[in-house]
């Protein structure tokens, strides 16, 4: 990629070599330095902009894929965004089947980016027809031509950061990281740029966020499918209720649950302490720093990356919603007229 204060092609020119920033306050009460991988600095404002152009460009190189081609994908949003807007310089068609539990802005910015979107229920297995897995899969199968991007279950998620992430995250903190947390989703982010940092430090400790209400961290531990882990949750993008491919759970040393409520109050800390505005995934991924600091997990000389993987723009009627979080009673524990002008 160019240096930003060039001219560039097109916006898909600027993905990846997104910055480290320091956290210089919301960790400060632990030992250890902090820093984040700041995605929302891509073009489509999240990581999801990097497998989206990978996985289409190497469908390019094989040929697969012509112009005019149909690509379709479920999605959170994030992915789907960042697959509009790579088939809108490339010349494709792009049909998403999204969850229902995605945001209402998110899915009127995916309608504006010139995607066919499909809003499928959120709370139903994976295998029941009407989940947005299935729909898709429906989909490719009527429509010839069409590519299906298969994010939790395609390796190229996983290769996409350990070519782009991985490499970045090292060169930046100068091969000096100890830890890496991030949220697993597809598994695609932690996986690939846990691949990659482990082939240069063995020792780097690989740490994934999980969610209440998801089965990754219970399947990491015994490799077991446990339906009992699962019930419905707020969070969007992060853990599952399928165990997807894309997730190499051999590379990941442990998981860390956080819940709703406090991944909610700790991205709005993020705001309020470091300036940055950030979605829900990545004040979960601080919300397990803070736990695993309390248990005393870092010392003075590590280096600890957490990836925040998109903007907080995307969640403007959900947790920056002081409506929204008084309706989810995340508010409850705290006076609730002083809540909307809260300090945190
Ligand atoms: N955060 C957000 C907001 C996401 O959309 C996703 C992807 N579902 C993730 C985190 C997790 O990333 P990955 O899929 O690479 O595990």
């Amino acid at each position: 990629m160019k240096h930003r204060n060039q001219v560039f092609d097109n916006v898909l020119d600027l993905v990846g070599k997104t910055p480290l920033i320091k956290l210089n306050k919301i960790a400060s009460e632990f030992e250890g330095n902090f820093f984040a991988k700041v995605e929302s600095f891509n073009p489509g404002n999240s990581s999801k902009d990097r497998i989206a152009l990978y996985i289409i460009e190497q469908a390019e190189k094989k040929g697969i894929l012509k112009p005019g081609d149909t690509i379709i994908e479920t999605t959170s949003g994030n992915t789907g965004f960042s697959i509009a807007m790579v088939s809108i310089i490339k010349g494709y068609e792009c049909v998403l089947a999204v969850s229902s539990k995605s945001s209402a802005d998110k899915i009127d910015m995916l309608k504006t980016m010139g995607a066919k979107v499909y809003v499928c229920p959120a709370h139903v297995s994976a295998d029941d027809p009407r989940s947005y897995y299935q729909v898709a899969k429906r989909l490719h199968e009527e429509m010839k031509g069409s590519v299906y991007i298969n994010q939790y279950f395609n390796q190229l998620n996983i290769d996409a950061h350990y070519n782009s992430t991985g490499p970045e995250i090292w060169k930046q903190t100068e091969g000096k990281i100890t830890h890496l947390v991030a949220c697993s989703g597809t598994g695609g982010t932690i996986s690939g740029t846990a691949k990659y940092l482990k082939e240069q430090k063995p020792d780097v400790k690989i740490i994934g966020v999980d969610a209440f209400g998801s089965v990754i961290k219970k399947y990491h531990e015994t490799r077991e499918f446990d339906e009992k882990e699962i019930y419905p949750y707020r969070i969007e993008g992060l853990g599952k209720n399928l165990i997807p491919t894309a997730t190499d759970f051999d590379i990941i040393d442990e998981f860390v649950k956080v819940t709703d409520e406090d991944s909610a109050h700790t991205a709005r800390l993020i705001a309020k302490e470091e300036g940055l505005f950030v979605g829900y995934t990545s004040g979960a991924a601080m919300q397990a720093i803070k736990q695993l600091g309390e248990q005393g997990t870092f010392s003075e000389n590590d280096t600890v990356v957490v990836i925040f993987p998109d903007h907080g723009s995307r969640y403007m009627s959900k947790i920056y919603s002081d409506k929204w979080m008084n309706e989810q009673g995340f508010f409850d524990s705290v006076n609730v007229e002083a809540a909307q002008n809260i300090e945190y």
